[in-house]
């Protein structure tokens, strides 16, 4: 999924997953177990807590290909690799400013 299509996903159905709602499938994503967790919500929206969604991401054997694909695609939606939009955005800044400074 890329940046513009991650951006439109918009909030998210209750249940969705990162699988769910990406319209491109990496191998990665097949081990992700959020995949296996219906029962937690991915896509808190703004207000409400993402604190069960970060604890399965902890414990989750992709948690860095899945926080890489969320950062580089600027994906402004649900908890992915473990941290919140809010969380990725600082990221995302950063990194920003860093390439607009030549580092
Ligand atoms: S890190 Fe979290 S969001 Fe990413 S695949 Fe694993 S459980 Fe799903």
């Amino acid at each position: 999924m890329g940046s513009a299509e991650a951006a439109e996903a918009g909030p998210a159905d209750e249940g969705a997953t990162l699988l769910s709602l990406s319209g491109v499938e990496h191998d990665w994503m097949q081990e992700g177990l959020c995949t296996r967790r219906p029962d937690i919500d991915f896509f808190p929206g703004k207000g409400r807590r993402a604190a069960a969604a970060k604890v399965v991401c902890q414990q989750c054997s992709v948690q860095l290909p899945c926080l890489d694909y969320a950062i580089a695609n600027e994906i402004v939606d649900g908890v992915w690799g473990g941290l919140s939009p809010q969380e990725r955005s600082t990221i995302i800044l950063r990194r920003r400013r860093a390439r607009a400074a030549g580092e």
